[in-house]
């Protein structure tokens, strides 16, 4: 199930010192992923034991308070409900990244108060969705059951978009800001042409810094009207 693993985190957690998982499979194919090995091959990845992390997180009790999910899509792994209820009796807070696919095991685990804090990515506007999720097709609603039931969690949350260039125009993100209405945390990410699991992306030049802020204020303005 597990098969990365960053020990020590600042960055994964907002207000954590977190250690972060990386579970294996995912329900879409992003040509701009960079976990193509984790995405399409977790079974060529070595396993790392759930009970290593676990042990790892107790000896450090009350210095790493997080444990982060990522993948990958977590909600693909069978195991993930005892490793929440396990990493919850060390008493380390849950943060979990999904790409919104299944809101099934989202709202059973929100259910069950496994979860602390979830971040989902919001891959383009519903017309683009299925390009950017690199499958034929996609259904919507399980994105947008997703979306609600995050929203209405009560949890802390993020939506974040990774901004592809020429794929990702302001027009996209006013797109997008406006179907998510007045979430409150909204953020866009840099992509990076490197590695992706589609090459053919690696070519492309991310947007200057300027370019992400002009939009990044944009979709504030659209969450605020
Ligand atoms: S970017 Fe995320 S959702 Fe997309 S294929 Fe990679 S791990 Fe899955």
């Amino acid at each position: 199930m597990i098969k990365g693993w960053v020990r020590t985190t600042l960055l994964d957690y907002p207000g954590h010192i977190a250690s972060s998982v990386f579970l294996g499979g995912c329900c879409f194919h992003c040509p701009m992923c960079h976990n193509a090995d984790l995405v399409l091959r977790p079974h060529s990845l070595p396993d790392i034991p759930t009970k290593t992390v676990l042990n790892y997180l107790e000896q450090r009790t009350g210095k790493i308070t997080g444990l982060v999910f990522s993948g990958g899509e977590p909600f693909l792994s069978p195991g993930l409900p005892d490793f929440l209820r396990q990493a919850r009796m060390l008493g380390v807070h849950i943060k979990l990244d999904t790409c919104g696919y299944l809101p099934d095991v989202l709202e059973r685990l929100l259910r069950q108060n496994l979860l602390d804090m979830v971040a989902m990515d919001i891959k383009a506007t519903p017309v683009q969705y299925a390009r950017l999720a690199g499958l034929a097709q996609v259904d919507l609603d399980r994105i947008n059951a997703s979306i609600a039931l995050i929203r209405n969690s009560g949890l802390p949350y993020e939506f974040r978009t990774t901004v592809v260039s020429d794929w990702i125009t302001p027009d996209s993100i006013a797109a997008i800001a406006d179907w998510l209405a007045d979430a409150e945390h909204y953020v866009l990410q840099q992509f990076r042409a490197q590695d992706c699991l589609d090459p053919a992306i690696n070519q492309k030049s991310p947007y200057p810094v300027s370019v992400l802020l002009e939009m990044q204020a944009l979709a504030k303005r659209r969450s605020s009207m």
